[in-house]
């Protein structure tokens, strides 16, 4: 287990922080592009991301090490949410949180049958939802990856659960009909490790579906440093639609669909990308901001209706092995 639990009350330390190559080339020359504060969680600190003059890859660059990043993964950290208790708007938090796995498996769907005999792969599966969903819906046999040990959350019950990092389970190669990275990829210390791993554990005819945030977005032209894009400092790549198809084709992969958006909503950018602005770094109040999050969603329902013609926020990428 890396996680730790334990305030974070100073910006990190040097010895913290640790300069990276570019993850897609290699290359160690880069320029600066865009430094960022942590402002979903509001701890101290500024953050570098840079160019890389090799291939153009945006990275976080020093980047905090990865036996103290888990200490960034706190409680409140909303993917790993155990609690739901939100007074009387649970309902339609529950909501919202089921729609995003319904949601999702709306677009694996559509590139993969899934039943009784299919097997499933999510990295990054944080409490499992999404993997109890395909259980319940079409019976599938479910395996989630999570450097975090959520074995205990009762949504992962049924759930072949790996804690750990996803390069290091032990998975038996051509596996999975599937494998799903939600919001996983921009977060990880060796995307490309990653992939090939994705690769290797994939039938032949199996499907790789990664959604990841979208840089080249008007999410981030609107909101700039303050994009929730940047996520300092647990997102250490930044893809745009030209690196992350890059990314993947240098796995063995070739690209079967892109879609400029995913099954996360543009809007929880918009809420918390104006929100961000104004807040200038000192961290979101979940419990807070959950009201007008909700009446801003409804006032902006006809707009969100277009959410996938306008390139907000989100990306997807649906790819398959070519050897
Ligand atoms: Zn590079």
């Amino acid at each position: 287990m890396i996680a730790t639990a334990e305030p974070l009350l100073a910006p990190p330390a040097a010895d913290m922080l640790e300069h990276v190559a570019c993850y897609l080339c290699g290359a160690r020359d880069h320029q600066a592009f865009i430094t960022a504060e942590d402002d979903l969680g509001g701890t101290p600190g500024r953050y570098s991301f840079v160019t890389c003059a090799g291939c153009g890859l945006k990275y976080q660059n020093p980047r905090v090490t990865l036996d103290r990043i888990g200490a960034y993964y706190d409680d409140q950290y909303i993917a790993h949410r155990k609690k739901r208790d939100w007074g009387i708007l649970t309902p339609l938090f529950e909501r919202a949180m089921r729609k995003l796995d319904v949601d999702k498996a709306r677009i694996v769907s559509r590139y993969v049958t899934l039943d009784s005999t299919s097997s499933v792969l999510d990295v990054g599966c944080a409490v499992g939802t999404f993997l109890q969903y395909l259980r319940e819906t079409y019976g599938s046999h479910v395996a989630g990856v999570d450097f975090k040990d959520l074995s205990a959350a009762p949504t992962l019950r049924g759930v072949e659960f790996h804690c750990g990092l996803f390069y290091d389970a032990v998975l038996a190669s051509n596996r999975f009909d599937l494998v799903t990275m939600w919001h996983f990829l921009e977060h990880d210390y060796d995307p490309m490790r990653s992939l090939e791993t994705a690769h290797r554990v994939l039938k032949p005819e199996g499907r790789l579906v990664i959604e990841v945030p979208r840089l080249d977005s008007r999410t981030f032209n609107w909101f700039g440093d303050r994009w929730p894009g940047l996520q300092a400092p647990q997102h250490t790549v930044l893809f745009d639609r030209e690196s992350l198809i890059a990314a993947v084709r240098k796995s063995g992969f070739e690209v079967v669909d892109y879609l400029p958006y995913g099954a996360f909503p543009a809007y929880f950018y918009i809420f918390t990308g104006a929100a961000f602005r104004m807040l200038k770094g000192r961290g979101l109040n979940l419990d807070r901001a959950i009201v007008p999050y909700f009446i801003g969603q409804q006032l902006m329902r006809p707009y969100l209706w277009f959410e996938r013609r306008l390139n907000l926020a989100m990306q997807t990428i649906v790819c398959r092995r070519t050897s």
